[in-house]
């Protein structure tokens, strides 16, 4: 099997990374920037203050601040407008993965016109689109690395996962330093979304040895720092060992792939309105646990990289010491249960079927070491 590896071309990573976004941008002989953030972004300022820098960089930039969590079809009809309008040649994704997918989405539609649903999966698109500078304001996602975006088709409801290199960014800016206004709920479910993508990363049928080194370190530093960024946001230390963290799991999950717990929590995300991290962090235990038996090597390794598993433990043990540990970490980060959300019976009853249907759809369940049917993932 060959393995196509895509990386960023280019990766400026640390405290202070952001500083060299001029520099990125002339790098990639682009001369028309547009902004794409959010409403929190522009009010902190640092939008307008990006903005300014690329002005005395001799590259005119304008801000777009109206991506939505989650973002959908109709959130992008503005945007394809200010990216014509200013006539830009290259997008800056500038917040969470919302509002990177929305930079992603923004750059594709600029070229190729059309709509997203015309682009979901199993299509690749690897056609023309503006280049993507992307600058993650959460360490989650992973989106400023990987080639996907997901977007909500309006019409339909259905989140949808949309891939091909097309979609993998010129550039990505990772400074932690952008993160450290994350309140303790959007550093929980961030955090456990990118241990999700280095896990699955690593238990995946697609899984290479690439993937494997850095969903293993990925999965070391989240075990090491995940739980000091939530107790205490100012912990510049534990901050920038997640931020790249998120980064190191998303290449990774993006050159191998995600699993049954991704394919589960986007159509449950939809449904409910449940932030990206919180669905995956309410099913990733329970899934885990599922997969067991299956492959206890690959989930015993993620024990140890975790730190909840020596070298000594054989593999079945420490596979199931990962689960307790998953367990355990949603109850520590406060990851509420389907009912302390407020879905009464009645609703996940009639949710689950679309719900299996869309998860096999996008082809992530067939990734998982135990690959379930349709009523197993109802179940
Ligand atoms: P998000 O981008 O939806 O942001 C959630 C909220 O956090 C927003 O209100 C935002 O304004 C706020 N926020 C962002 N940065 C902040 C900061 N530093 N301080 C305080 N508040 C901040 O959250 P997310 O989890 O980063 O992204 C989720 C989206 O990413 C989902 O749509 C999900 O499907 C998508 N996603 C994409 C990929 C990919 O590869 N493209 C991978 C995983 C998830």
């Amino acid at each position: 099997m060959v393995h196509r590896i895509s990386v960023p071309p280019v990766l400026r990573i640390g405290g202070g990374a952001l500083a060299e976004l001029p520099d990125t941008v002339r790098g990639l002989r682009a001369s028309r920037a547009v902004i794409v953030t959010d409403a929190f972004l522009s009010g902190t300022g640092v939008a307008a203050d990006i903005a300014r820098a690329l002005d005395a960089a001799g590259v005119p930039a304008t801000v777009f601040d109206e991506t939505v969590p989650d973002p959908t079809t109709a959130s992008l009809e503005a945007g394809i407008r200010a990216v014509a309008d200013h006539d830009a040649d290259v997008v800056v994704g500038l917040g969470g993965g919302s509002a990177i997918d929305s930079a992603k989405a923004l750059a594709v539609l600029a070229v190729r016109g059309g709509a997203m649903r015309e682009l979901k999966a199993p299509v690749q698109y690897d056609g023309a689109a503006l280049p993507v500078i992307a600058i993650p304001t959460t360490a989650g996602t992973g989106s400023e690395a990987t080639q996907f975006t997901v977007i909500t088709d309006s019409a339909s409801g259905e989140k949808m996962l949309c891939g091909g290199p097309a979609y993998l960014p010129s550039a990505a800016i990772v400074d932690y330093e952008l993160t450290l206004s994350m309140p303790p709920r959007l550093t929980a479910d961030t955090g456990l979304d990118a241990l999700t993508h280095a896990v699955e990363a690593y238990v995946s049928s697609r899984a290479s040895g690439f993937s494997d080194a850095l969903a293993l370190q990925a999965i070391r530093q989240i075990g090491g720092s995940l739980r000091r960024a939530y107790a205490d946001g100012g912990d510049a230390g534990a901050r920038e060992s997640m931020m790249e963290a998120a980064t190191l799991a998303g290449i990774a999950f993006s050159n191998s792939s995600v699993a049954l717990v991704h394919g589960m929590s986007r159509p449950l995300g939809a449904r409910f309105r449940i932030a990206h991290g919180m669905a995956n962090a309410m099913l990733f235990a329970a899934v885990t646990e599922f997969s067991l038996g299956a492959a206890d090597a690959r989930y015993a390794d993620c024990a140890r990289a975790l730190g909840v598993a020596g070298e000594q433990d054989a593999d079945a043990e420490a596979a199931r010491a990962l689960v307790t540990e998953l367990h355990r970490l949603r109850a520590e980060l406060a990851v509420p249960a389907p009912a302390d959300f407020g879905i009464a019976p009645d609703d996940w009853e009639a949710a689950l079927r679309t719900m299996a249907e869309q998860a096999l759809a996008s082809g992530s369940p067939a990734n998982n070491p135990r690959v379930p049917s349709r009523g197993e993932i109802e179940e």
